[in-house]
């Protein structure tokens, strides 16, 4: 089943077009990585998914169903956005932002189980779930802002930059957090620079460069791709001269 379609995509600042006809589907249970450079549009891309930016041009559809540009509806209708950066409320303890994650919903039962597998795949968040979250270290927020969208149950999880400024040991865990957010069931569509772990743990890939997409396909292919190689994986060109 489709679970995300986006089709011919612009978004504009001013006068910089910083996506220039996107199209991408992501399907139920995949993981899709798009990978690009700095600037490339891929937080864009994101924004304009979630509703926090309106585009000038193109349709998404979420099931389905069009999507709406409205934050509220969009999470409502089970998107659920981990901007890059982590956005977590600083003055807020840690317990408190996860139960933000929850605060459009009202199946109180669920919410304290949903609460509860957090911490148990968090062990550090449920140690610190008094702390105010401010105090917490760059991976513990990166923790903290993943476990929040599982607090919002929603079915599709836009990640972004989730490995952005961390420890390479933290590095592996956000992957192996992604990994099983996948096995509860959660379609992710993630948004890397670390393009070497992302195509390692995708199903499929898109290459975004300058707001449009240059490549897509099953993420082992892309991986090997020579181009994709040079330009993403930091391998030196094989061509001669
Ligand atoms: P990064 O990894 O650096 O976040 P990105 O691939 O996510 O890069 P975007 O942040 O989506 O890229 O930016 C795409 C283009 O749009 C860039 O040229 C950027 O300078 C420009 N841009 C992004 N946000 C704004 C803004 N609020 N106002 C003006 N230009 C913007």
């Amino acid at each position: 089943m489709s679970m995300l379609n986006v089709n011919d995509l612009h978004v504009s600042y001013g006068g910089i077009r910083a996506l220039r006809g996107v199209t991408l589907e992501v399907m139920q249970g995949e993981i899709v990585t798009i990978i690009g450079a700095n600037g490339a549009g891929k937080s864009t891309l994101l924004n304009a998914i979630s509703g926090f930016l309106r585009p000038g041009q193109g349709e998404m559809h979420f099931k389905g169903e069009k999507i709406e540009m409205k934050p509220s509806r969009i999470v409502k209708a089970g998107i659920c956005h981990v901007p890059e950066g982590r956005l977590i409320f600083a003055n807020l303890t840690v317990e408190d932002n996860l139960k933000l994650g929850a605060y459009l919903r009202t199946d109180r039962k669920k919410i304290a189980q949903d609460l509860e597998r957090v911490y148990g795949l968090f062990p550090r968040l449920r140690e610190r779930m008094k702390q105010l979250s401010g105090t917490l270290s760059g991976g513990e927020q990166q923790m903290l802002a993943m476990g929040r969208a599982l607090m919002t149950d929603g079915d599709l999880v836009l990640l972004d930059e989730p490995s952005l400024g961390l420890a390479p040991l933290l590095v592996k865990t956000v992957f192996d957090i992604i990994l099983e957010f996948r096995d509860l069931g959660k379609t992710i569509l993630l948004v890397e620079q670390n393009a070497y772990k992302a195509l390692h743990i995708a199903d499929r890939a898109y290459v975004l460069e300058q707001g449009k997409i240059v490549k897509s396909g099953a993420a082992k292919a892309i991986a090997e791709d020579p181009a994709v190689k040079e330009a993403y994986l930091g391998a030196k060109s094989t061509t001669a001269g």
